[in-house]
């Protein structure tokens, strides 16, 4: 049977080794880092578990459903999480959005609440704007465009334009108006007085409520997936950073990578599923054209720093009075971006949440910038102040722990060469036995299950059950989603 090399051992990477050890095919996994899970991995501190972000297990896919559960089944009455610890919680998605020294729900409802944080002038200028913009349509040539389309411009300075410029470092006026079409798919001022009045089952992509969430976070479905794939025989080397790849007549032959210890090795294989970055793939690869070259190196991310907080005081002082699963600060004064309230995703996560805050910190910025490069105790200081700043903790609250975690590449960013990404898929799609996954292994704004959905057609394709390519790349392109998001 074919020799498998798969690059990555993320959400995508997994999923196609899973699929593919089921079949018994010989896969090896190379994985750059010592954990699994990639951007979804979950990382241990002290007894403290912290996502890297928060990651929701959500959605319209059955496949991908039936898949998560078999690994851990949703809690109900026999395995309540207290009796297991493989299993899914269920948690109600509470997010809200922190402006102007108010928290208004997110996605915006119109709760009473709400329209007196906004004020009578507030509610007033908001219905004249939205209203202008139902009889004058903007051209939707970028993102600050479509946001107004949408919401009319003071709810879209209100809630989006500040946070998309931290979260992406430009303008939402520099942005493509593709990321709007990918993440807040269907949802307007429509769709909110439409929630309000029926609240339905089938609703828009950014209003769903409820998630599922593994007790200990999601690096424990993805370590049990790798547990999954050794008991069958699959390969993972961890540690492993690929650096080469080398082609042959539109056929890729082996790639090399250095190991832990630092030696570089090489490995055959007869097929190749990669979820590195397109960019340091393209780059790694032999014979590649000049042209083919550019528009990989011309493909831009976002980074990401998250620290987690363990506090001892909160100023709000009962846990309960923060019900947030995530608060994203839409707070032009501070850097900070979003705050994760891990207690709310699961008290699992926590050593003792009974009298500890055990919060993340969430910052966008680019690899090797002023804030990238703060010392872990600078970045401490710098993120108290700035919590401190919009009133979220008393100026004598004491931490008493922290950790950092640096992510690169966390978000593919549709600048740059974005736009001629085809020509560079169509190059790759040449090369017969190379299959691209994932999220920046494809450049796209992908959630976990859309990652999943590209490598279940890679597995489909390369086992002869499809026969084109196009099936992997057309994940997450529909106008019709597969998937809630909303992680911004
Ligand atoms: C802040 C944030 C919040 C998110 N929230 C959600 C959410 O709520 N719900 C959701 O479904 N999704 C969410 N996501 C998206 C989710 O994290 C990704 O969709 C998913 O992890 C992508 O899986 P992947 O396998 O394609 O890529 P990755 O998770 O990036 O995994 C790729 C793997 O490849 C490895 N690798 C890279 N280069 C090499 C190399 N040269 N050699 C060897 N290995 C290499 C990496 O170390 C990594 O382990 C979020 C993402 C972020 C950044």
């Amino acid at each position: 049977m074919e020799k498998i090399i798969i690059i990555g051992a993320g959400p995508a990477g997994l999923t196609a080794a899973y699929e593919l050890s089921k079949l018994k095919y010989k896969v090896t996994v190379l994985e750059e880092e010592n954990q699994v899970g990639g951007l979804s991995k979950t990382v241990s501190y002290h007894g403290n578990r912290m996502d890297l972000g928060g990651h929701r297990f959500f959605s319209k896919n059955k496949k991908v459903n039936r898949w998560w559960q078999s690994f851990l089944p949703l809690e109900n009455k026999e395995n309540h999480p207290e009796n297991t610890d493989n299993v899914m919680l269920i948690q109600n998605r509470v997010s809200r959005i922190y402006y102007n020294k108010h928290f208004f729900d997110y996605p915006i409802s119109l709760k009473m609440k709400t329209l007196r944080a906004m004020g009578w002038k507030k509610i007033i200028k908001i219905g004249c704007s939205y209203l202008k913009s139902v009889v004058h349509k903007l051209p939707e040539n970028s993102l600050e465009n479509f946001y107004i389309n949408r919401f009319g411009k003071e709810l879209y300075q209100m809630f989006f334009e500040d946070y998309t410029e931290k979260l992406w470092g430009k303008h939402p006026r520099e942005l493509s108006a593709d990321w709007g079409e990918q993440r807040v798919k269907g949802l307007s001022v429509l769709a909110v007085l439409k929630n309000f009045i029926i609240p339905s089952k089938e609703k828009e992509t950014s209003l769903i409520d409820s998630f599922w969430y593994p007790k200990y976070g999601p690096g424990q479905l993805w370590e049990k997936v790798e547990a999954s794939i050794l008991e069958m025989g699959g390969n993972i080397i961890k540690g492993a950073k690929v650096s080469d790849i080398f082609q042959e007549h539109n056929q890729i032959k082996s790639v090399t990578y250095k190991d832990c210890k630092g030696e570089m090795q090489k490995i055959k294989g007869d097929i190749f599923l990669s979820s590195m970055p397109l960019k340091d793939l393209v780059y790694g690869m032999n014979q590649v054209p000049k042209g083919i070259q550019k528009i990989a190196h011309g493909l831009v991310y976002r980074d990401f720093v998250t620290i987690g907080i363990c506090l001892s005081k909160w100023q709000l002082s009962n846990q309960s009075l923060i019900p947030d699963c995530w608060m994203y600060i839409q707070d032009k004064g501070v850097k900070l971006g979003r705050i994760q309230v891990f207690y709310n995703w699961s008290p699992y996560l926590i050593k003792d949440a009974k009298h500890k805050l055990w919060i993340g910190l969430e910052y966008f910025c680019d690899e090797g910038d002023a804030f990238w490069n703060l010392t872990e105790d600078e970045c401490l200081k710098f993120a108290m102040k700035e919590l401190h700043k919009i009133g979220i903790v008393s100026k004598n609250s004491r931490v008493l722990d922290y950790h950092r975690e640096k992510v690169k590449k966390a978000y593919p960013s549709y600048v740059g060469t974005y736009n001629q990404l085809p020509r560079l898929i169509h190059y790759i799609n040449r090369r017969e036995n190379l299959y691209c996954i994932g999220r920046n292994g494809q450049h796209r704004y992908n959630n976990m299950d859309h990652s999943m959905m590209t490598a279940f057609e890679a597995v489909d394709n390369l086992t002869g059950k499809k026969k084109d390519k196009t099936s992997i790349w057309s994940v997450n392109t529909e106008r019709e989603y597969l998937e809630e998001s909303h992680e911004r």
